[in-house]
């Protein structure tokens, strides 16, 4: 991408961060609680806050705004200035010293690598520009460009210094992608922030990653979340009914693309180099957003027997495997 384009892009998606809509809907059938929300663009997605009740709940959102204009500041990688840019630019030349914020989300990466057995891996950078998502590419990578680009990428290549929250890249080119994380982390730090303001019921959703709290509306047992059909988007697959949990779902219905005349998932198979055609879809449901971020797209990945095992690692954690000719429940 020319500079002047990524420049393009970085103001649209700053100016968009702040076309900032607030509702306010009252229910009068008795069965429901007044509501109030706010709707933010932040990492070029929609985020919807709705927080339930005769609740004061103005600070939380100018709060809820900010943190996600930082966070989008932080790790936009279309923007050549934030932080993560920067760090991807120069950590093969010298260590980088992380933010706070920055050295948070990396070690949730690190630990979901490990976890994950490498298939959450967020350093597919390389494999994402290849394959055209960064960049317009038209072609298929051939088998030399893949391995090319496979020499970059695995978080085994980074040394990270936990005293000095420095990363370093031992190879040129490496180039760390927070696609796969940040929206759950992100609904994350706007629930802590809804429960400090004293908000007992409330429900995000980040662009599909959603976050519900403990409490449900006055009058419900549950929330209910539609789970879309990955064959056919106008059509609901399952509706789960849940609450005090997180849920995101991982599918290549989305953000694909399609190269001669096949379809490219947005989902990368950091061992093989390849975008993953593995599942429809893959729903996680975990206490935390961004583990249910981060386990839909490694179970996407990997499949039933990593959701095996990280229901056994993570008490809480339940997954809906969704394929075209048959759905499977773990637990
Ligand atoms: P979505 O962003 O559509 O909700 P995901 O949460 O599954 O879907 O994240 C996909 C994004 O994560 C990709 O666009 C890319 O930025 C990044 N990514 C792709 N493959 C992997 C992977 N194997 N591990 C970690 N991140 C990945
Ligand atoms: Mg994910």
């Amino acid at each position: 991408m020319s500079t002047k384009k990524r420049i393009y892009r970085g103001i649209a998606s700053v100016l968009l961060l702040f076309v900032v809509c607030f509702g306010l809907r009252r229910v009068l059938d008795g069965s429901h609680e007044p509501e109030k929300s706010i709707t933010i663009m932040v990492f070029n997605t929609v985020c919807k806050v709705t927080v339930y009740g005769d609740v004061k709940a103005d600070k939380a959102f100018q709060e809820i705004i900010q943190k996600m204009s930082a966070l989008h500041d932080l790790i936009n990688v279309y923007a050549p200035d934030s932080e993560l840019s920067r760090l991807n630019a120069t950590a093969f030349q010298a260590e980088w010293h992380c933010s706070d914020e920055l050295w948070a989300i990396l070690c949730a990466a690190r630990k979901a690598y490990a976890e994950t057995e490498g298939a959450f891996d967020p350093t597919v950078g390389p494999l994402m520009k290849l394959w055209g998502f960064h960049g317009k590419r038209n072609t298929i990578p051939t088998d030399a460009e893949i391995a090319s680009a496979l020499a970059k990428v695995g978080l085994d290549k980074v040394v990270f210094d936990d005293e000095k929250h420095t990363v370093r890249f031992t190879r040129e080119g490496i180039a760390l992608d927070f696609g796969g994380i940040a929206k759950g982390y992100a609904c994350d730090v706007a629930g802590e922030v809804l429960r400090a303001h004293g908000v007992t019921t409330y429900m995000i959703d980040l662009g599909g990653n959603i976050q519900l709290s403990e409490q449900p509306p006055k009058g419900q047992k549950l929330f209910t979340v539609g789970i879309r059909n990955p064959m056919d988007k106008e059509q609901l697959q399952t509706v789960l009914e849940l609450k005090g949990c997180s849920v995101a779902t991982s599918g290549n219905y989305e953000r694909s693309r399609v190269i001669d005349g096949k379809r490219i998932g947005h989902i990368m198979d950091p061992k093989d180099g390849r975008p993953g055609e593995f599942h429809a879809s893959v729903t996680a449901v975990t206490p935390r957003g961004v583990d249910s971020d981060i386990f839909s797209t490694a179970v996407f990945v990997r499949g039933e027997p990593l959701a095996r095992k990280l229901v056994e690692l993570r008490p809480g954690t339940s997954f809906l495997i969704v394929d075209e000719d048959k759905t499977i429940t773990v637990p």
